[in-house]
């Protein structure tokens, strides 16, 4: 595989970006090697600089459900481009956009739109905090919710990967307000709750992570939260981020019939624009400005060739539901193909699934949190990681990452994943 024009480009990049990237789940850094420079993609395919064709088991991490270059997509950002790419002033686009989410996402009543998923988060816990009058929030170890500084303590993905789940420069008094459990322990919640009574705002869950590897919620996990969060006047936040519009229609909460008070939302949301939004109960959203006194603001908040790729994506997707079964069906050929070649060689390897997001973990323990995905063999990772890359197979970088599925793979790309990680098992088992 000649990757060339990559290298050259990593070199420039190098003097002129930290690490060569804009953003570090991109660097090849747990893995080795340097990172690909994608020229363009279509359907579920990517193309780099040199030319080689990878099938795209990331997907933009996650925005890309129904493949690359989807022509709805693409015709919606033009015809919106040519009216000129931002007002600063309210649109049509916008309540369209609004009306849609509440009208997909069981929970919302209200919703604004902000440029990231980390926007997201951390306006939701602003509100959150300025809602309850409290100062300390509950995350999870592992999971992870944008960059910002209340989140950066015992974070997943990026921060995971590079070793560095918690970050200089966030101040210890920011530090002091997030408190942490391990995902899917409930009495750990319980006992902080009985530690910090009447201060916890909100806690805030991946309700089905995706930043430590796909790590499912136990049965009754999240209603626990559900029912914690009623009982002592804590906000409950659900980032779907990344589960949004993925795992149903109405994300995971409808999947799992759980709703929390206020939601995060990215990634699809946007169709692959920069597009965030946080929404929920509005009793709590009307508190934010200008009807109510929490401040959150945005130059580019709703601008109109975001929304109407986004509306171009979400009204598939509402409508047409076929895309679900896909999805459904894509996950569970790539889980009993996969799981099928490990057994077939002796290997205990775990795999977790729901819905179009999966991966194996490189350990024989059931990963149900944090500290089970790190008993992975990290090494392993990275040998399977390239053996699937020169197979024309373009995952994750990290082990702490789960794969996110498009409705644009073929009969024959799924056999070809199954082949290629049939082979890398061989290759990298015996060496
Ligand atoms: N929340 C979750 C669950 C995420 O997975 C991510 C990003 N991977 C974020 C928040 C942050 O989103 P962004 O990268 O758009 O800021």
């Amino acid at each position: 595989m000649n990757t060339d024009k990559s290298v050259i480009l990593f070199e420039r990049a190098k003097k002129v970006i930290p690490g060569g990237v804009n953003s570090p789940v991109r660097a090849f850094q747990a893995v080795g090697g340097q990172p690909l420079f994608i020229k363009k993609a279509e359907g579920a395919y990517l193309y780099d600089e040199d030319g080689n064709r990878y099938i795209d088991c990331i997907n933009s991490w996650g925005p890309m459900i129904l493949g690359h270059a989807y022509a709805p997509v693409l015709e919606a950002i033009q015809r919106a481009a040519a009216d000129s790419p931002s007002f600063g002033a309210p649109t049509r686009l916008e309540v369209e956009m609004a009306e849609l989410i509440v009208s997909m996402v069981p929970s919302v009543e209200m919703v604004r739109m902000v440029n990231s998923g980390t926007e997201a988060t951390m306006s939701a816990i602003r509100l959150a905090r300025g809602y309850t009058g409290r100062h300390k929030i509950i995350k999870f170890e592992g999971c992870y919710h944008g960059h910002g500084d209340s989140f950066l303590i015992a974070a997943g993905s990026g921060a995971a990967t590079t070793g560095a789940p918690n970050s200089p420069g966030v101040t210890p008094g920011t530090a002091q307000d997030t408190l942490i459990a391990p995902y899917n322990d409930l009495q750990a919640v319980e006992a902080l709750i009985a530690q910090y009574p009447e201060q916890i705002a909100a806690i805030i869950v991946e309700p089905v992570a995706g930043n430590m590897g796909c790590v499912l919620p136990k049965p009754g996990y999240l209603q626990g939260l559900r029912d914690l969060c009623d009982k002592h006047g804590i906000v409950l936040i659900f980032d779907e981020v990344m589960t949004g519009f993925r795992l149903a229609p109405g994300g995971a909460q409808e999947r799992f019939g759980v709703f929390p008070d206020l939601t995060t939302l990215g990634k699809i949301i946007g169709g692959g624009m920069p597009v965030g939004a946080y929404g929920g109960k509005r009793e709590i959203m009307e508190k934010v400005s200008p009807s109510g006194k929490v401040y959150q603001a945005g130059t580019l908040s709703g601008n109109p060739v975001a929304m109407a790729a986004g509306l171009a994506i979400l009204r598939e997707l509402r409508e047409n539901s076929a895309i679900y079964a896909r999805l459904e069906s894509i996950g569970d050929k790539l889980y009993k193909g996969m799981k099928g070649e490990l057994e077939k060689r002796g290997l205990h390897y775990t795999m977790n699934k729901i819905g179009s997001m999966l991966n194996v973990f490189f350990t024989e323990q059931t990963v149900y949190d944090f500290t089970t995905a790190k008993s992975c063999d990290l090494q392993l990772f990275a040998k399977y990681f390239q053996a699937m890359l020169r197979r024309g197979v373009y995952l994750a970088p990290s082990q702490f990452e789960s794969w996110f599925c498009s409705a644009a793979l073929s009969e024959e790309d799924i056999q070809h994943i199954i082949q290629a990680h049939a082979d890398a098992l061989d290759e990298i088992i015996n060496q």
